[in-house]
Formats: C-alpha cells, structure tokens, sequence
C-alpha cells in the first residue's frame, strides 16, 4: 500500500469533479478536476529542478492558491516540505536554510536581494512563485513533461519539516511524516463531524501546522470548497461568512471580530462551527462571541510536533478555559518534571504519545534522549491539568512558571485575575531578575483606549484574590501585547525588555 498522504487525499476528491477547491475574494476559483494535473506539472518541474524522495524544498512564499499546489506536489514526490514564514529576515532565513539544506528553495519574486542571495549561497535551485501563478516555477511548469506518479513511501517517511516557534534558544525543525499526518488530519475529520456541504473558511497562515495541515487536510478530506483568504482581515471574514460553514481561527481572529462593527450575528447564520487554537483563548473572549453571535467556539490544543492532541467535543460541553480531551488513538499524561505521572487535578507536565507524534528534530538526534521518555511520551513543554474525567486545562508554558523567593507562580492564575479587573482586556505576567527573590513578577497590561486601571489600583484589586508572593511588584500599561503571526504573546520578547524595570 502507498502510504503517500497525496493517495489519500486524492482518494477523497468530490465525485463532482468540477467542484471547487479553492476559492478567493479576488474571482480566482479552482475545481478539484485541476488537482491533478497542476500539481503533477509542477511535480515535473521541481524533479527537473533535481528534487526527489528525500529532499528537502524551502518555500519562502506569500499565502496563495499555488502555495497549497506546490505543498500537494512536494508530497507527489516524496520529497520534505519546509514552509517559512516571509516575515524573517535574511538572517533568520539564513538560520534555516543552512539547518535545512534544502536542495530547492522557491521564492516570492519581491524578497529582499539579500534572501535570494541567503538561498543562493546555500546552492539549492531557486525559483520564483508569486500569489497569481507568475514567476520562473509556473514556466517551468508550463515547459515540463508532468509527472503523473504519486511516489510510494512509507508510514515513517517524513513529508514535512517545522520550524518551532522557537521562543527560547534555535528554532528545531519537526519532522512529520506523512502517517503523522494522515492519521491527524483522519481524526480531526472525524471529530469535528464534517459533512457533505461543509465550506471551510480560511484566514490562516500556510507556514503553520493550523493553516496548512489542519485546515486543508480537513477540507480535503471531506471533498470541500475552502473560502481561501489572503490574509486575516475582519471585515473581508465578516463579509466570506455567510458563504461558510465551519471557520478554523486563533483567538486574535476572535477578538478582533468581536471589535469589527459589520460584524454580527446574522453574518453567522450559516456557521455549523467556529474553531479555535494555537494560542490560549480568554473565556471573556469566548463568552463574548456567544453572547453575540449565539456560537460556542470550539478550542481545541496542539503543536507542530504533535498535530492536534485535544479538542472539546463536537456533541458535549464546550467549557471555556479547557481543550476538553484528546484525540482517539492518543494517549496524554500529566507528569512531574521526572516524568512520574501525577493524580488527576495536580498540575504538571503535558506529555503526549501517538499516531500524531513527530519523528523527532531535524538533525538532532540526541534530542531524542531529552526530549521524550523511555516509553515513548514526548514532553511537551506544557503545564497542563487533567481534571477527574479526563478534560484537559493548559496552564501555560513551563519555562514561563515563576519562582519568586522559592514560591511557584503560575502566570496564567494571576493573569486570569487581572483579566477580570474593569478595563483590563489581556495580560501577560512575566518573570524578572531580582537580587533577593531570584525573579519577580512583572505583569503587563493592555486594555481598551486608555482604559487600564493605574498600578495602585491593580495592585490593590489583586490583593484581595492573591496571595502577596503572586502579585506582580510592577504593573505595565501597554496599547497591546506583542504578539507573533499565530497570537501567541512573545514572553520572551517581554522578558528582555522588561529585564530591567525593578530596581530594588
Ligand atoms: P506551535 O508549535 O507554534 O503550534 O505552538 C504550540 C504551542 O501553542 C503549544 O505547545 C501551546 O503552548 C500553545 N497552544 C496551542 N493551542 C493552545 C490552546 N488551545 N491553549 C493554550 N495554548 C495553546
């Protein structure tokens, strides 16, 4: 059997041929009938550009139709996909070429001259794809005898590479095989009940496990339209709405919607399902979007090295706050930092172990030794905590936990706290480096037009909730947290700059 991810998806495109795959704001629409034979031209034109099994392609390209084309063409080859997102500088993007060593990199036409020298010097090929099918790899295309074979590989033959968000120390690629993903994205299908009719609605990055394998792995597999935005923009959402049925989004999406004044319930009516991940998502946030649209979004929990672990139930409670459970076939636990598993209700370690589990780091195999257990479990990083039926709660990252004067503080506790405070509309709590207490609590606050409460009065409030060894010594007004393209809150971005800010 050929485990190629491309076989299977194949296997689910809609008996109506003529259906479409994908559909932008712009007018350009693609039927299923064209999957074929489009990325089997541009299978032709990487084979010549000397890509096969194996090998790596770094694509360096804006969201576009062509990009979802050239990932489908990667997988017809066996070759390893490493999508980037083009907001890194030459740097950065010199960081994972050299780790990746791609034997071809496409690129957007307009990079900076100093990206297509970075991927010249490495001496993959190089070719140009732009978002309306120009550029040097369509003519290749055009010129290539199509390749029309889906190349055999196995369950344990890596697909696509990750780059980690990489919040402390080098980014690590994770490799994911074309198993991991298949089995995903069959579950996630499953779970979340898709069903003929559905249309996906997709605003998401396609540098990202969410965009590119969540979200098109579940349209494809049901044989579904995508809505296919260029990029998240709350009034062309607001306006693709009603054309949807289910929306994939990280909780940023949410918020902003909220904010958006064309934005409301009749622009839902269609929706059967809102989704969100990636990043914590505010049960204000949550409870917000039901008071106004009568929705109850669907978190859900996952990571580029796992795919998706836990979801709340399609059918059950939606609690805000949780992830609900894992996935079928996936196995969680809640760990000690020496790995021994904890009761239920003790926070801890998430470690995860499955069908969706990544092959490992990109050339680190000694990461193997300490970054799984001897029985397999990867440690995710995150603290999470597993209530008596199994529901999961994440308390955040374990390397955000702070230790203040031998106190363990866990930010997320403090920063629900400040959410609650009038005024408040998101906080981070951070760790920072004090003489006596090893690290004190810092906490940044950011709320509507000038509306956060001053110092005093936070720090007041929380006295009243907190034990004193959890209130922050500083409290910080910020117009907004910074946040990366997925809507994570860079801690360690807050970290530097706030290294500073106690003086005694
Ligand atoms: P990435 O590999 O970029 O997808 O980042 C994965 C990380 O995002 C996880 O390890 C979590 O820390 C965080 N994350 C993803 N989904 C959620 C969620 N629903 N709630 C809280 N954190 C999340």
């Amino acid at each position: 059997m050929n485990h190629n991810l491309f076989s299977l998806l194949r296997a689910r495109f809609p008996e109506e041929r003529e259906a479409p795959f994908i559909s932008t704001p712009g007018g350009r629409s693609l039927p299923y009938s064209a999957l074929d034979e489009l990325t089997a031209r541009l299978a032709g034109a990487l084979r010549q550009l000397g890509l096969a099994r194996g090998e790596r392609l770094v694509m360096l390209i804006d969201k576009s139709p062509e990009a979802i084309l050239l990932y489908l063409a990667v997988l017809r080859l066996g070759a390893i996909l490493v999508p980037l997102n083009t907001a890194y500088t030459a740097r950065e993007f010199r960081y994972f070429l050299n780790d990746a060593q791609p034997k071809v990199v496409i690129l957007r036409p307009d990079l900076d001259p100093e990206q297509h020298e970075a991927a010249q010097d490495t001496g993959a090929r190089t070719a140009t794809l732009d978002t309306c099918n120009g550029g040097s790899l369509p003519k290749l295309a055009m010129a290539t005898h199509p390749l029309d074979t889906v190349e055999p590989v196995n369950k344990d033959d890596i697909a696509a590479i990750l780059y980690t968000s990489g919040t402390t120390g080098q980014p690590k690629g994770a490799m994911l095989t074309h198993g991991n993903l298949a089995s995903n994205g069959l579950a996630l299908h499953r779970i979340w009940g898709f069903r003929p009719g559905d249309v996906l609605l997709h605003p998401l990055p396609v540098f990202h496990v969410h965009g590119l394998f969540v979200a098109v792995h579940c349209a494809m597999l049901n044989g579904s339209p995508m809505l296919y935005l260029p990029k998240f923009d709350p009034a062309l959402v607001t306006d693709q709405l009603p054309q949807a049925t289910v929306m994939m989004g990280v909780p940023t999406f949410y918020s902003r919607l909220l904010e958006h004044e064309a934005f409301n319930r009749s622009a839902c009516e269609n929706i059967r399902l809102f989704i969100s991940g990636s990043a914590p998502l505010l049960p204000q946030t949550w409870e917000a979007f039901h008071r106004q649209t009568g929705h109850k979004i669907l978190e859900r929990y996952g990571m580029s090295e796992a795919g998706m672990i836990a979801s709340n139930p399609l059918d059950g409670d939606r609690l805000p706050g949780t992830v609900g459970f894992p996935l079928p076939e996936i196995k969680v636990r809640v760990s000690d930092r020496n790995g021994k598993p904890l009761p239920r209700g003790e926070t801890g370690v998430l470690e995860v172990k499955g069908p969706n589990l990544f092959a490992g780091y990109w050339g680190k195999p000694e990461m193997n030794a300490t970054e799984f257990r001897a029985d397999g479990f990867f440690i995710s990083g995150d603290l999470a905590v597993m209530n008596d039926n199994g529901r999961i709660t994440i308390v955040g990252r374990d390397r955000d936990l702070v230790i203040t004067g031998g106190f363990n503080v866990y930010p997320k506790e403090v920063e629900d706290c400040l959410n609650q405070l009038p005024g408040v509309k998101e906080s981070a709590v951070i760790g920072v480096p004090h003489p006596d207490f090893g690290e004190a609590l810092v906490a940044l606050i950011a709320g509507e037009k000038n509306t956060a409460p001053g110092e005093q009065t936070v720090i007041t409030a929380l006295k009243r909730n907190l034990a004193g060894f959890k209130v922050p010594r500083r409290i910080i007004r910020l117009d907004a947290l910074p946040k990366n393209a997925m809507g994570k809150v860079q801690k360690n971005t807050l970290r530097e700059t706030y290294a500073d800010v106690i003086k005694d």
